[in-house]
């Protein structure tokens, strides 16, 4: 029994080809060396030649990749390079780019290449690389041209059939997305560096101006005698120098997740007092609490509670954004509790208000960086709890919340005893 077995080998083999072609588009995100492979990869089985033009951003035809199958005529297929394209002229890449459909020569007239020559001696060149038939197809992704890829037969005399069209356009279906992925790569990569560059200006010259801000507060605030009868001007220093805190902290946790993010997070630990710590930190937010006449209180073991071995800046950090969220969140009046207590080798602390709490949906998600329960709130960056988790756990700790809706929140963080 014969049986034409042709049509399936075909199949097979295009579909072996596209599958090298899928490998090499994804094998890099430099869409010029991708294109190159792409290119190297059609000229042989697919054309005797191939050629691809991208559409730049300005608007402009970029001719970018050459490749020929024959390596003696390589040099000779780059020469096309030297051409750009005149917008002003005949070519078929621009038919291609307007009408966004494919074009498919199967026997190209040498007039064709007198109408789309761009010089004589372009005109020369095209004559001498000998090109029999064409096949050309728009590179498209999510709706949008990119460029277009042309496939060229010379000396081996193959004359496309209209079933190599099919291919070809999956081909280019393929590269586009590769194109694709390639700019809006390009584009996340430029957005990083932008929020980078952000980043360093918020906090060091951001960070400068505070410290004018705060030095020029801390004067005023000495200088005003107490018994002045300027209470009001007092408060209103007050409220100055406790906004510049909220604003340091903030810039604090700009540089810290950054540092994360970089995954360097050196902890310089030593054997600390919890109370020591606890006390530095409702110092420092005790202004932001009378501002809002809250009360700010720190309650320790009668007994003593051991050493804790930590990094005491980031540790201070860890309670600057516990206590400064529960200032922020409580209402005035409210009452904020700062406590710490042994557990067997390690130490609990316990940071508590009487807030309007945390509805149960937002807890598990709670510590996730960028994350608010008033999604685009005004009053924070949801960048403080994230952090002090990665503080805590870097110090080998845990941290959690026990909270209900309308009842306030109690956040737990444990640190590993120092001896
Ligand atoms: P930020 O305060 O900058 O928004 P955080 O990571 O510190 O970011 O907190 C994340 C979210 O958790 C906050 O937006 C807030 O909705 C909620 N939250 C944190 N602490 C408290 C608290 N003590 N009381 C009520 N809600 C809180």
């Amino acid at each position: 029994m014969l049986r034409d077995i042709s049509r399936r080998k075909r199949a097979e083999e295009v579909q072996r080809f596209l599958a090298q072609a899928s490998s090499v588009l994804a094998a890099s995100l430099d869409h010029e060396t991708t294109l190159a492979s792409l290119a190297r990869l059609a000229a042989g089985p697919l054309a005797d030649f191939c050629f691809i033009d991208l559409i730049e951003d300005s608007g402009a035809v970029n001719r970018l990749v050459v490749a020929h199958a024959d390596p003696g005529k390589e040099a000779l297929a780059q020469q096309l390079l030297r051409y750009p394209l005149d917008r002003g002229r005949p070519h078929l890449v621009f038919t291609v780019l307007q009408t966004g459909e494919p074009e498919l020569w199967p026997e190209l007239p040498e007039s064709y290449l007198e109408s789309v020559a761009q010089s004589q001696d372009h005109l020369r060149l095209l004559r001498s690389l000998q090109i029999r038939s064409l096949l050309a197809v728009p590179l498209r992704a999510h709706g949008h041209l990119r460029g277009v890829l042309t496939l060229l037969t010379a000396q081996s005399g193959r004359r496309y059939p209209a079933e190599d069209l099919e291919l070809a356009q999956e081909l280019g279906r393929r590269a586009a997305l590769a194109i694709e992925n390639a700019r809006l790569y390009r584009e996340a990569q430029k957005a990083v560096r932008a929020r980078d560059e952000v980043r360093s200006v918020v906090s060091h010259d951001l960070g400068n101006t505070l410290s004018a801000i705060f030095i020029g507060t801390e004067l005023l605030l000495k200088t005003l005698p107490a018994d002045s009868g300027q209470d009001e001007t007092r408060r209103h220093l007050e409220a100055i120098r406790a906004s510049a805190a909220q604003m340091e902290r903030l810039i604090g946790n700009l540089l810290e997740i950054r540092r994360m993010e970089a995954g360097r997070l050196p902890l310089d630990c030593k054997p600390e007092e919890p109370a020591g710590l606890i006390a530095e930190a409702c110092q420092v937010l005790q202004p932001l609490a009378s501002v809002k006449s809250q009360h700010l209180e720190a309650e320790l073991a009668a007994d003593g509670l051991p050493r804790v071995l930590a990094d005491r800046e980031r540790v201070l950090q860890v309670l600057s954004n516990l206590v400064g969220n529960a200032v922020k969140y409580t209402p005035v009046g409210g009452l904020i509790t700062v406590r710490a207590e042994r557990r067997d080798a390690e130490v609990c602390i316990l940071v508590k208000d009487t807030g309007p709490g945390i509805p149960a949906e937002h807890l598990p998600h709670i510590f996730e960086r960028f994350w608010q329960v008033r999604q685009g709130g005004r009053r924070g960056i949801g960048l403080g709890l994230a952090i002090a988790r990665g503080i805590v756990e870097a110090h080998g700790g845990r941290i959690w919340v026990e909270s209900r809706a309308g009842a306030g929140s109690e956040f737990y963080f444990i640190l590993p005893a120092a001896e």
